[in-house]
């Protein structure tokens, strides 16, 4: 077998740092300490990373946790904040409001699922609402904090879980600081050709320095540029903005606003949605809209009109495409993070993509022949996870109720991928969902949604038929009466940074 020996990284953004170590700690040694092989990052200093992507989901706790960084530490050198959930403002109509909650909802009864139960209690006249039953969801409107993990474990709290929001910069700083004792070497310069061998696959770098850098296996986490994934090896682009009907952002941080939430806020407006994410020393901001829409400027003036705090800086513009690389892997190169595709930031999931896509690579680790039933597969996986989180965002544009602007009347009126309209339509007719068990989102996240959006099921399980409305309200009650004591005495999100990991502790 040949084994590799050396990973060259291109770009040094959030995906190339990730990478880098992810790579370090999956392949380090017996003894643990530096990785097992080399790990060479390129990137350029006059090239600038993205400068967004500052809001996660719960997978990244234990990618943290597999790296072994200490939390609060990581916390206070990114000035991160807790993130239990998203709030989505004015999506199903104006004046709509509802979370998706991360975690657990409710729990089950007489061993049904606890969305049959509440669909059956719903029926029987019940007035709360499926999320009024995530502990997650109660924090946020209460804007508290405290670790699930830490909590009882017969309590409700139990069940929840969260994510951070992160300075995106100092995130890739930091995982830099990791990766340097681990012997991961970093060069400056730009990548100014590739070149290849008579099989297509990579073999070396030029660098704008001159020097020539040489490797077994090639990482592109050079961006939107995707320069070894398409610009050396051309391995084409699904293009997905047939379902995706944002294709631009415009970005500003703000001031830190006096209370920072424990969740994203996304607010629909007139050509797309309204990012606000709160960090402890500023907030970010996005408006991601559709320029078949509304101008640029147009898009400038909605988002300074839905800020809270005082600009930083001057609004920047990023265009994308969404959509996905045809191969992810494609001989000796992987691409990781917006090389390898971008569905577009609603459910902040491209970070997550970054980290499904580096367990699968360590899974499916190859030697120098890059045998193609591994490439094959992999990219099988990755395409998998990929569409299931586009069928997941496109819900939340396709089932609005919205009229008040032509970007949201041809929402309504899309094509939606067969999967998700099969989805839907189930949901419909039956109140349960198709799914399989490895999705990224699991049913009280889809649930979520489809109560949020305001979507109608004609049925439940006949599963829960035989629960009678006395012993059903009677569990319900005590659930709600058991979250309102969750939350007592528990602290604001705000006080429990201040414990844990202030910037100035
Ligand atoms: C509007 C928007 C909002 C987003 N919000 C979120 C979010 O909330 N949550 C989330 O998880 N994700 C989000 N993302 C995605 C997230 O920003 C990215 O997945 C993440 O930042 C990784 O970016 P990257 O490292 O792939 O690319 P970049 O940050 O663009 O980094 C590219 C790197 O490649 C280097 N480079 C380029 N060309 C060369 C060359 N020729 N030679 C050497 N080096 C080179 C650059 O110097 C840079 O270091 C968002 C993306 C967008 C567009």
């Amino acid at each position: 077998m040949n084994k590799i020996k050396k990973i060259v990284i291109v770009g040094g953004g959030s995906a190339g740092w990730i990478t880098a170590a992810a790579l370090a700690r999956g392949l380090e040694n017996s003894k643990g300490g530096t990785a097992a092989l080399d790990i060479h990052v390129i990137e350029a200093p006059d090239i600038k990373t993205v400068g967004v992507g500052e809001a996660t989901i719960p997978p990244i706790v234990g990618f943290l946790q597999y790296l072994g960084v200490n939390e609060a530490d990581f916390m206070r050198a990114t000035r991160a904040t807790f993130k239990l959930a998203i709030e989505f403002v004015d999506w199903h109509k104006k004046g709509s409001a509802f979370y998706h909650p991360f975690g657990s909802i409710g729990v089950n009864i007489d061993g049904q699922d606890f969305y049959q139960c509440w669909l059956r209690a719903k029926a029987y006249g019940m007035q709360a609402r499926y999320t009024d039953f995530s502990p997650a969801a109660k924090l946020c409107e209460q804007n508290k904090f405290y670790f699930p993990h830490k909590a009882a474990k017969d309590s409700f709290l139990a069940g929840a879980a969260y994510a951070y929001h992160f300075d995106a910069s100092l995130f890739a700083d930091f995982l830099e600081d990791y990766c340097r004792p681990r012997g991961v070497k970093k060069t400056q310069a730009k990548v100014k050709n590739v070149e290849k061998d008579d099989k297509g696959f990579i073999r070396q770098l030029h660098l704008d320095s001159g020097e020539r850098v040489q490797g077994d296996f090639f990482i592109d986490c050079s961006g939107f540029r995707a320069l070894l994934i398409e610009g050396a090896l051309q391995t084409g682009y699904t293009d997905w903005s047939h379902y995706l009907p944002c294709n631009k952002a415009v970005a500003v941080q703000t001031e830190v606003s006096a209370e920072f939430r424990p969740y994203t806020r996304a607010s629909a407006k007139e050509h797309g949605w309204v990012w606000n994410i709160p960090l402890q020393h500023r907030c970010g901001n996005g408006y991601v809209y559709s320029d078949v829409h509304c101008s640029d400027d147009e898009a400038s003036a909605i988002l300074m009109d839905n800020i809270e705090g005082r600009p930083l800086a001057e609004p920047r513009l990023i265009p994308f495409v969404t959509g996905h690389r045809n191969k992810i892997w494609n001989k000796n190169c992987l691409a990781v993070g917006l090389a390898s595709g971008f569905v577009e930031p609603l459910e902040s999931t491209a970070i997550h993509l970054i980290m499904r896509g580096l367990r699968a690579f360590l899974d499916y680790f190859p030697d120098t022949r890059c045998a193609q039933s591994l490439q094959d597969e992999y990219n099988r996986i990755m395409l998998k996870e990929y569409q299931t989180i586009r069928d997941f965002i496109v819900l939340h544009y396709c089932t609005t109720q919205r009229e008040d602007s032509a970007f949201w009347r041809d929402c309504r009126a899309m094509n939606i991928p067969d999967e998700l309209q099969r989805r839907i339509e189930l949901y419909r007719d039956s109140g349960l969902l198709a799914y399989t068990p490895d999705e990224l989102f699991k049913g009280p996240s889809w649930y979520s949604v489809f109560e949020g959006m305001g979507l109608q099921t004609r049925s439940y399980s006949t599963a829960v038929e035989s629960i009678q409305r006395p012993a059903l309200f009677e569990v319900l009650n005590k659930v709600d009466t058991l979250m309102g004591q969750m939350a007592e005495g528990l602290p604001s999100h705000k006080e429990f940074i201040k414990r844990y990991c202030a910037i100035n502790s």
